[in-house]
């Protein structure tokens, strides 16, 4: 019996230290102190030792008991401060490490080009007014001198909800409207942006674009008026070194009326591929307020005269970064749109 005790002594020392984890340590501590547990069994055995060897023998055991017991606790405690210890190292947080950066979002090209043309004209003493997108044929059309049948529509095909509400088609519906409000104070001095709707979609075209539209009403306005503030934007948006050039075109609310071009900005005038060796590039539409805006809006084109203009501003994005396909605005590539 006492030889088996010493034999289970050392047997429990040896496997105590061949344990690697909790798991195995638990099996472990059943397998001595289990309910079937090789001490457990020892004890219930005691009363088969003889009386004289029964107290030395039983005194050897309990004390193997406490010990094993003792052990397996403080074996446990180290198993479970070497874990923590792991896992403190695994999940360490060194604070200095450079941080993760978050990428910032920027705006989109076409809302920079046009902060920048509304910001130039208002310091140049314009107001800001807007149009609905929805539009009625009246001002879309009519009250702009293009009655029903007038060829020029064609050129502004737009999306009908019925024969009267359309997408419009620019942003002049806005001169009337502001006209109408504002009749017969002046001066009048705005610029419209916004979006505007056409039956186009290609290489330079989409089916929505951005318009800004421009009005000037007062008493003594000229041509050289228009002139003066076309020259001061454009030298404000592409460079103090463009100059610009006026030729005689045709719109229906605006008479006379001109397209505006200016000197290239890649090659300065000499002519080149983006100009097409013209040396020029078009920007917007202008000209002189018809009489008829003027008197279907309330203003008496004997006693006021006025300017307006329009300019596409992905246009002019375009001519500021360089950019030859006008899609390229809309398939929000972040590679494309995070260059400008
Ligand atoms: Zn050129």
């Amino acid at each position: 019996m006492r030889e088996r005790i010493e034999k289970l002594k050392a047997k429990l020392a040896e496997d105590l230290k061949s344990t690697s984890d909790l798991k195995e340590l638990e099996n472990l501590r059943v397998r001595y102190l289990g309910k079937k547990g090789e001490i457990t069994l020892l004890m219930r055995r005691m009363g088969e030792v003889s009386a004289e060897e029964r107290p030395l023998l039983g005194k050897l055991l309990n004390e193997l008991k406490k010990n094993a017991e003792r052990s397996f606790v403080d074996k446990r405690g180290e198993f479970e401060n070497k874990h923590s210890a792991d896992r403190w190292e695994k999940e360490r947080i060194d604070v200095t490490l450079p941080g993760r950066s978050f990428s910032i979002g920027g705006k989109h090209p076409v809302t920079l080009v046009l902060e920048e043309i509304e910001e130039i004209f208002t310091s140049m003493g314009f107001k800001i007014a807007e149009g609905p997108d929805v539009e009625l044929d009246y001002y879309n059309f009519e009250a702009l001198n293009m009655p029903r049948e007038h060829p020029a529509r064609d050129m502004q095909d737009s999306f009908y909800i019925n024969p009267e509400v359309l997408l419009r088609t620019h942003t002049s519906p806005v001169e009337v409207r502001t006209m109408e409000a504002q009749a017969p104070e002046l001066p009048v001095r705005i610029i419209s942006p916004g979006k505007v709707y056409r039956r186009d979609d290609d290489v330079t075209h989409s089916p929505m674009f951005h318009q800004v539209e421009g009005l000037v009403v007062d008493r003594g306005i000229t041509l050289a008026d228009l002139k003066g503030t076309l020259l001061l934007f454009v030298r404000e948006m592409f460079g103090k070194d463009r100059e610009i050039r006026l030729r005689p075109s045709f719109f229906p609310f605006t008479e006379p009326s001109a397209e505006v071009d200016i000197s290239c900005i890649v090659c300065n005038g000499k002519g080149c591929r983006v100009c097409g060796g013209t040396g020029w590039l078009e920007i917007l539409g202008s000209g002189m307020s018809h009489p008829h805006v003027l008197r279907v809006s309330g203003y008496n084109p004997e006693e006021v005269t006025g300017y307006a203009f329009g300019m596409g501003v992905e246009r002019i994005a375009m001519l500021k970064y360089g950019i030859e396909d006008i899609r390229l605005f809309y398939t929000n590539d972040l590679r494309m749109l995070s260059q400008c």
